[in-house]
């Protein structure tokens, strides 16, 4: 990126946290609906009939789903237990609608902010309804000061639960060692990212060369433990990297997948499945997109030029 790229970056990080831009978003009608021309494309729905109508529309092109209903950091006990609900009317939609499709979410969606025992109550709820439909729930990663809780709460749930797995940030300097700590305590599938949120000096590496490697060993490690893995990443070159390694490890195509976003670099996704490769496509749903379109969009700034096509035409 340039520096002009970079200072965008942080500038619509910022915008994406400005709570008082979020509210005069949401209570001026007319910017809501032409910034909303721009979400559109990351976004599966502002409600959960049309983000089953847009996983459809996926799964009979050939890909699987994975939906969360947007949102995170709740400070209540009673929105914690509305989204709980939200997320278990959810995972009634997709087994009535015959959709094939995991579900995806955030601990401090469901309570994690409030009380620790809540967010577990919560995800116990969605995770045993979930196995009795026979749908798997991967657990969010969120910032570092999050990370211990949501390991702990995974380490303690999952012996019950094949069905629950976990996402694993490579920019962490503490992932290596969380990883050893997870093939020992729990199952399940895990997902690996690079990582989406600023952390404090000292806790995470920058996007380049050296966290490149740390994600294909954090894979590779996974591989060779026979542990299930989703390859969540929009980086082609880490793509092809992680190629090779199903190569050499001979992985049988039921323990891994590539799995990327609602609306960023399509064509890759497209031509991973073209190969043959297990593909999935990850969804988002809800009113709260103005947070997660800004970062979408900070991510890859030449995204702007795109929101302003999407906005006009
Ligand atoms: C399925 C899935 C689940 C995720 N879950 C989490 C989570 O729980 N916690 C978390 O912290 N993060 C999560 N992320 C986000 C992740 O951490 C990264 O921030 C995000 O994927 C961008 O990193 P990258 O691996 O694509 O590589 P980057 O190094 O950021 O980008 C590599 C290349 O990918 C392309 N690219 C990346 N982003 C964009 C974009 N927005 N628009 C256009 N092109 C782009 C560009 O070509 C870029 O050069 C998730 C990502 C995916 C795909």
């Amino acid at each position: 990126m340039t520096d002009l790229q970079i200072n965008a970056s942080e500038a619509l990080k910022l915008a994406a946290l400005n709570e008082s831009a979020k509210d005069f978003l949401l209570n001026n009608p007319q910017l809501f609906a032409v910034l909303l021309k721009a979400a559109k494309r990351y976004i599966g729905g502002e409600n959960l009939q049309e983000a089953i109508q847009t996983a459809k529309k996926f799964n009979s092109a050939g890909l699987p789903t994975s939906l969360e209903f947007m949102g995170e950091s709740i400070s209540s006990t009673n929105e914690a237990n509305e989204v709980t609900q939200e997320f278990l009317t959810l995972i009634e939609a997709i087994k009535k609608e015959n959709i094939t499709s995991i579900v995806s979410l955030d601990l401090s969606h469901i309570g994690l902010a409030v009380d620790k025992e809540l967010a577990l109550d919560n995800f116990k709820l969605i995770a045993q309804t979930a196995k009795q439909s026979e749908i798997d729930v991967i657990i969010s990663a969120e910032g570092v000061e999050r990370t211990d809780e949501i390991i702990h709460t995974f380490c303690k749930i999952s012996p019950d639960f094949p069905n629950v797995g976990l996402t694993l940030q490579a920019y962490l300097y503490r992932t290596p060692k969380d990883l050893e700590r997870i093939l020992k305590e729990t199952q399940g599938k895990i997902r690996v990212v690079k990582g989406a949120f600023a952390t404090p000096i000292g806790h995470s590496i920058g996007r380049g060369d050296q966290l490149d490697d740390v994600y294909i060993n954090t894979v590779e490690t996974l591989l060779v433990n026979n542990r299930k893995c989703s390859i969540a990443t929009h980086h082609d070159k880490i793509q092809d990297r992680v190629k090779r390694l199903l190569d050499k490890h001979q992985t049988p195509k039921t323990n891994y997948e590539f799995e990327m976003l609602l609306g960023i670099r399509e064509d890759l996704l497209n031509d991973l499945k073209k190969e043959g490769y297990p593909c999935r496509k990850y969804i988002v749903y809800g009113k709260e997109w103005y947070l997660y379109m800004c970062n979408r969009i900070a991510e890859n700034p030449d995204n702007i030029f795109q929101a302003i096509i999407d906005i006009v035409m």
